[in-house]
């Protein structure tokens, strides 16, 4: 194509992937749930066509299990499997670098390393970011939660923490949703007595998205920890020693033509974990978005107008279900077969299936060895919940051999 240095094996961690094909070439953008697992699921496929998957990151991140890595219950290697080794052999290229832009005129991608690249069939699953809706201070002094350096930071904020005792040192985890209450709890358990671990939320209450039975499991658990949930709490500013707080609910706005209270709150450290923000990498011409700012696809997962594009994960609003999908990685994971099975038909010009959604249930971390679990017609919490959460994760580790290598590690843990 015109203009276009295709890519070489430089850079790419292996060098099946060869640029002459990029006819029947699939390149992912994004190797986190949706990517990775798409990859993968397509690399199974005898004669599948060349793979190459872009991600910056040498290590695959397990999301869900980010509250074991930092309590230490989980080591460091079984959530994050670096990517060499899970590719290695599978033909799936990996190159290093992340896409600034997509032209979908030209098939083209153009990476920050100054590469260009053609496909044949593009993913898309760049996934989300967490934003601070614009909060004065927030993204200068608040930590998030969501890499391996986020939880080493944690790691050693809660050393300092337990090493110089203060009186009144509060931790303040802002978002009640799954991540911060997850967070809380294992938070209040590492702390155990060195800081107050404040959880703070705009809305009514916590988990608004969760079944009850997991809300009242949450709640109990950050009681126990002593953990203080303030509701209908605005953060509106964050400074490098404390939050400003605004209560939200009716009581204070009926306290008019008084202003509405607000309190300061001194703290250690801020950890955010509210919000989504979905800025997937500059696309030509510009495709058509919901209004949270996700790229509209087809049932299929086909991006709206241009079907040799696909979606998946976070960033994906496919039209045709019932309702929005979750956020989640249960939603990814499921994807990922169907999408590979469409890459291969859509190669093959034939007919495309439409993804169906199929709500297995959620499973919470609840601090350290406990868990709750609601889905399938089971309800569960407690140490039983914990293991059984970590068994059903283990079975969705990304490649058999990696499966097997945390099984082993575990089954000698557990005995
Ligand atoms: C702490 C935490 C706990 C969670 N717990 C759960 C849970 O218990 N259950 C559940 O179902 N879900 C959970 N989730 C949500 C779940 O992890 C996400 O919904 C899921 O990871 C989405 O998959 P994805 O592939 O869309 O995005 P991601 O998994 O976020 O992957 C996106 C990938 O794209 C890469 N990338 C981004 N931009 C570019 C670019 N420009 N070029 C190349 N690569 C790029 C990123 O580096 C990343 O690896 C959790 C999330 C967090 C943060």
């Amino acid at each position: 194509m015109e203009g276009a240095s295709d890519i070489g094996p430089e850079g790419l961690s292996d060098p099946t992937w060869e640029a002459d094909s990029a006819a029947q070439a699939v390149v992912i953008v994004g190797g986190g749930f949706g990517g990775l697992y798409t990859a993968l699921a397509l690399s199974q496929r005898p004669e599948h066509p060349p793979i190459l998957l872009i991600e910056p990151n040498e290590h695959f991140l397990f999301l869900p299990l980010l509250y074991e890595l930092l309590s230490r219950e989980l080591r460091r290697w079984e959530i994050a499997p670096r990517y060499d080794a899970l590719l290695a052999g599978r033909g799936i290229a990996h190159l290093r670098d992340r896409v600034e832009a997509i032209d979908t005129d030209r098939r083209q991608v153009h990476t920050q390393g100054g590469q260009t690249i053609r496909y044949g069939r593009l993913v898309i699953a760049s996934g989300a970011t967490t934003t601070t809706f614009g909060v004065p201070g927030a993204e200068r002094h608040c930590q998030g939660f969501r890499t391996l350096a986020d939880v080493e930071r944690l790691q050693k904020l809660l050393g300092n923490l337990a090493r110089h005792p203060r009186p009144l040192q509060r931790l303040a985890v802002v978002g009640a949703g799954a991540t911060g209450v997850e967070l809380a709890c294992k938070l209040a358990d590492l702390a155990d007595g060195s800081a107050v671990i404040e959880l703070i939320e705009q809305g009514p209450e916590l988990l608004p998205q969760s079944r009850s039975f997991n809300r009242e499991q949450a709640a109990l658990a950050l009681q126990r920890r002593d953990v203080r949930l303030r509701t209908h709490t605005a953060v509106v500013a964050v400074e490098a020693d404390r939050l400003r707080l605004h209560r939200t609910d009716a009581a204070a706005a009926s306290a008019a033509p008084t202003p509405p209270p607000e309190e300061e709150l001194v703290v250690a450290a801020v950890i955010w974990t509210a919000g989504l923000a979905f800025r997937p990498p500059a696309i030509t011409p510009a495709p058509p978005q919901d209004a949270r700012g996700r790229l509209r696809c087809e049932p299929t997962l086909q991006l709206e107008g241009r079907p040799e594009v696909f979606v998946i994960g976070d960033l994906a609003a496919p039209g045709g279900l019932d309702g929005p999908l979750p956020s989640s990685a249960q939603v990814a994971f499921q994807q990922a077969p169907l999408l590979a099975a469409n890459l291969l038909r859509s190669l093959a010009q034939e007919p495309l299936e439409p993804f169906r959604w199929n709500d297995l249930g959620e499973m919470l971390s609840l601090g350290r060895g406990e868990a709750s679990l609601c889905g399938a017609g089971v309800t569960l919490a407690g140490r039983a919940a914990f293991r059984l959460r970590q068994l059903a994760y283990l079975s969705r580790m990304p490649g058999l051999s990696h499966t097997l290598r945390v099984a082993a590690g575990w089954l000698a843990d557990w005995r």
